[in-house]
This record gives structure tokens, sequence and C-alpha cells, in this order.
């Protein structure tokens, strides 16, 4: 059996007026991620973890925000398109494990709903997605409300 370690990380930049999507979740707060897509950066942290572990690249090498096409994206859709990428190489999500980090809006109320539509799409079960919260106690740009950044691992098996 051949396991697969792969590491992912994103940055948006808050504003207002944008919706704030993590994991495809809608989390009520008035400032949103900035970017081309709908901007999660849970979704393409753990996008690029799996796309690590294949050595495949990065998102942005296979969806450009150059490409209109990709405007407004919803990210959990390149998400399953990235999980789709390492099945066709023969390999399966076995479990990721992500942290957040954003000053505000508390993460905590929603981490099970996120856990489990980040399950739904990798197609595993939700005690195998973890997905942590945490804040950088005011410092920096994850501290101070101009930013949002997320880390994930994954770890897949080819049998
Ligand atoms: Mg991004």
């Amino acid at each position: 059996m051949s396991v697969r370690i792969g590491h992912g990380f994103d940055a948006h930049r808050l504003v207002d007026g944008r919706p704030f999507v993590l994991g495809g979740v809608h989390v009520p707060f008035e400032r949103g991620p900035l970017g081309h897509s709908d901007a999660d950066v849970l979704a393409h942290a753990l996008s690029d973890a799996l796309l690590g572990a294949c050595a495949l690249g990065d998102l942005g090498k296979h969806f450009p925000d150059t490409d209109e096409r990709w405007k407004g994206a919803d990210s959990m859709r390149l998400l399953g398109a990235c999980v789709d990428m390492v099945r066709e190489l023969g390999y399966e999500p076995v479990n990721v494990d992500a942290t957040v980090v954003v000053q505000a809006p508390k993460l905590a109320p929603h981490l099970e709903r996120i856990r489990a539509s980040v399950a739904a799409v990798l197609r595993i079960e939700t005690d195998a997605v973890s997905v942590k919260a945490k804040t950088s106690e005011g410092m920096g740009y994850t501290g101070d409300g101009t930013g949002i950044a997320a880390y994930a691992v994954a770890c897949l098996t080819r049998s």
C-alpha cells in the first residue's frame, strides 16, 4: 500500500460586504474573504493538500484566477474536482486535518457543519475530517481583521 501526505496553505483578505464561506458553509458575518472565486480558504488549503500529496501542483495551476470560468466559483466544487484528480491516480483520501486562523467571527459553533460539508465532498466519514479554529491573539494579518488563513494536511492511500 502506498501512502502519501500533502500540505496546503491559503490566505485571503477580509473585506466588507463579501459572504463569509468556509468549507462550503455560510457563516454569518459582516465581512468576507476577497477573491476571484468565493475565496473559501479552507476549500483552497484542502485542495492544495490533496494535489500536493500527488505532486499535481496547486489549485491555481488547475483553476487559474485569470480564467472567467472560475469567477465566483463554488470552491467546494473545485475541491471535488481535486478529489476526482487524485482518485484517477488510484488514491483515496483517508483523513484531513486543517487549521483556520482568524480573529473573528467565532468559528466554533460552525465547525461540525463545516466538517460534515468537507466530508461529503471528500467522500469520507466526518470523523476523518478535523477542522480546528485558532486566533493569532491579535497579532498579524489574521489577528487585526485584515485576513484569514488556513492550513491543511491530507493523507491518501493507494492499494
Ligand atoms: Mg485561495
